[in-house]
Parts: structure tokens; sequence; C-alpha cells
């Protein structure tokens, strides 16, 4: 028996030395990105953009659906986890409060530590039931939070990049983002634009849209905003400027994204955070498509909706599945400071680079 035992912690011991040998060696530090990378990150037709920049902030524009298995979340847990030197958030936008927006903010909160929150206040006008799930988890963890509610023209604080809030609480820039190339010129589409029946779902109007630059590199995103407020920001005068980058505002829907505002950015590429069954409709692809100056439309889904025979080509799209449980995936944006950048397909891998057209822009210039 005594003999069987000795064996036994003997095995033992070689076991574990063998485990010891085969550990992997002490893992590096991660090390900051030398471009600033963008995820677009799928949260099936909601809106999680993951921002990480060469001094290794970072940043979350919104924070994807509100579901019971924690979908969401948990597709910005694995981003973050992937690409973070250091595992938290520094910056978290909640645009405005409904569910697709605000959905994963509380979960993500007991995930990583967050340095601080921007919101539109600690209230919401859609107090329905059924409607203020997201908004009342999330407004429980931020009455400890540090939270700041922007001012239009207010900025949020960060080492490389520059991130201009031009809405909040309904509210708009009025006068043009300093240093945007063709901000103030006169937009002539103006005497076209026609105002349009907005849905009832009246927190999109108190949404924070913002103007984010890396260098030369320049993206706008506006969540939300709808139709008839998006005017103020471009007529008469174009208040935002020229991109690279149009996030589509509303996910593509016909609720927002007119041309006076789609062409007067003049956007390289437009991202659509649509989901199969939202957004991606046959006016915004006409509005976007008809773009000057646009060269590729990506989607973050397949689009199922009345403008399912516009989809860009599979290689352009992140999720093209469609039945439940399916798996997301994220498009990864690299910006240059020269404003050159590329967009990989993280489904697929296909990267397409665009170069810098734009380096010696003056001020005043419309490119
Ligand atoms: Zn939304």
């Amino acid at each position: 028996m005594r003999t069987r035992t000795l064996l036994l912690i003997a095995a033992l011991a070689a076991a574990s030395g063998l485990v010891i040998a085969q550990q992997p060696p002490p893992q590096q530090p991660r090390k900051a990105p030398t471009t600033l990378d963008i995820y677009f990150i799928d949260t099936e037709g909601g809106q999680a953009t993951f921002f990480m920049t060469p001094s290794g902030e970072t940043l979350l524009f919104d924070t994807g659906n509100l579901t019971t298995d924690n979908r969401d979340a948990d597709r910005i847990t694995s981003v973050i986890k992937q690409v973070a030197v250091e595992q938290q958030i520094d910056q978290a936008i909640v645009s405005h409060y409904h569910g697709d927006h605000v959905g994963g903010a509380a979960e993500l909160s007991r995930r990583f530590p967050v340095r601080h929150w921007w919101d539109h206040g600690g209230w919401t006008v859609e107090g329905q039931p059924n409607r203020r799930a997201a908004f009342d988890a999330y407004n429980a963890i931020r009455a400890t939070a540090n939270v700041t509610v922007p001012k239009p023209g207010q900025k949020i604080p960060m080492t490389d990049i520059d991130v201009t809030v031009v809405s909040n609480v309904g509210e708009f820039i009025k006068t043009p983002v300093a240093g945007m190339p063709g901000a103030g010129a006169p937009n002539p589409l103006c005497s076209q634009w026609k105002p349009r029946l907005q849905d009832a779902t009246p927190e999109n109007a108190y949404a924070i849209g913002a103007v984010i630059r890396y260098g030369n590199f320049r993206l706008l995103d506006l969540s939300d905003v709808v139709w008839n407020q998006e005017r103020e920001l471009v007529c008469p005068r174009n208040l935002l400027g020229t991109f690279d980058v149009y996030h589509t505002s509303r996910h593509g829907t016909d609720w927002a994204g007119s041309p006076q505002l789609v062409h007067a950015v003049h956007p390289r590429i437009a991202i659509m955070n649509n989901g199969p069954m939202k957004g991606g409709t046959k006016g915004t692809f006409e509005i976007v498509r008809s773009s000057p100056g646009i060269e590729d439309f990506w989607q973050l889904h397949y689009s199922l909706t009345d403008g399912k025979d516009m989809n860009s080509p599979d290689q352009f799209i992140a999720t093209v599945e469609s039945q439940p449980g399916h798996t997301g995936h994220y498009l990864k944006l690299s910006a240059r400071k020269d404003g050159s950048f590329s967009v990989t397909n993280e489904r697929t891998g296909f990267t397409k680079e665009y170069p810098a057209v734009h380096a010696a822009a003056p001020a005043t210039a419309s490119r």
C-alpha cells in the first residue's frame, strides 16, 4: 500500500513538473496600435463603436442592445479583451436611452472600469414600461458614476484624437467646427430640403452626435439624430465640414440621412450600423450611393428590408447570416494621421486600403 502511495506521489510530481515545463512564457504587455483603430461592432441594428488610440486610450460610442443573454455586451467585451492595452473604458458615450444604444452599459460597467460617461442627463422622455428597462439599468449605475452632460461644441478629452460633440439634449452647434475642412461653406442643396414626418420615438431627438478627428482623418457619427434636426447642422451652411467616414444616422433608416446632410459632408465611405430587418432601406442606399465622391458603402449586417437588392458585395458586409443565434462580426478601420485608412472585414479578412487624398486641404476648401 505504502509503495503504491509513493508511486502515486512520484507520478503526480512528474506530471506537475511536465505542466510547469509546458507553461507558456509570461505574456508581454500589449502594445497600443500605431494607428487609430476603430471597431464597428455588429449589434444587430444597435450601435457600439470601440476606439483604440495610439496612446492606449479607449472610447466606446454606445453599448448595443439589452438582451437576456447579454449578447451585445459579450460582443463588445470580446473586442476589448482582444485589443485593449488596459482592460478599461476611458470614455463611454451613451448617445441616448433607447435600448439599442444604452443596452449594454450597466453590464459593461460590471465587467470593466469605466472612467467617464457622457450622456444627455438622468432622465428619459420615453418612460413607457416596455421601453425603459435599459435606461433604468444604466441609471442605477449612473448614480455613482463619473458623468458629464456635454454641451454642443464641448470636447471629450482624449490624448490623440479630437472628439467634438455637435449635438446633445436636442441642441446643436451654431458655428462651424473649428479646423474642419469645408466647415462653414454654404450648402446649395438646402433649397431642395423637405421636412419629413417623424416617428413617435422622441428619445432620438436628444442624441449625442460627434465629429471625431485623428490628424487629417475625419469621422462623423450623429447616432440617431433625426431627419428634421440634422438640417440645423448643414443648412444653410454646412457647420460640420467634409469627412472620410459617415457612420449612418439612425442605422440607415429613412428617419435620417437626408441628401442635404450626406452629400454635403462628402464621405469617402459610409458604414451602416443596420440589422437584418432594420435600416438598409432603399432610400438610404440611393442617397449614400449618389453622394459625390463616395467610394464604398460598408454594412454591419446583410439587409433583408426594402433595400435588399441593393446590398453591397458580401466582402463589404460584416455579418451576412440572419438565422437566430448566428455569430456577430465587426469591421475594423485603421486610420493614419495623413488621412489614409484601411477597413478590414473581421469575418473574411478582406481589407481595402484608402490612400490619403486631402493631406493639404486648406481650412475652407470643399473637397
Ligand atoms: Zn438606434
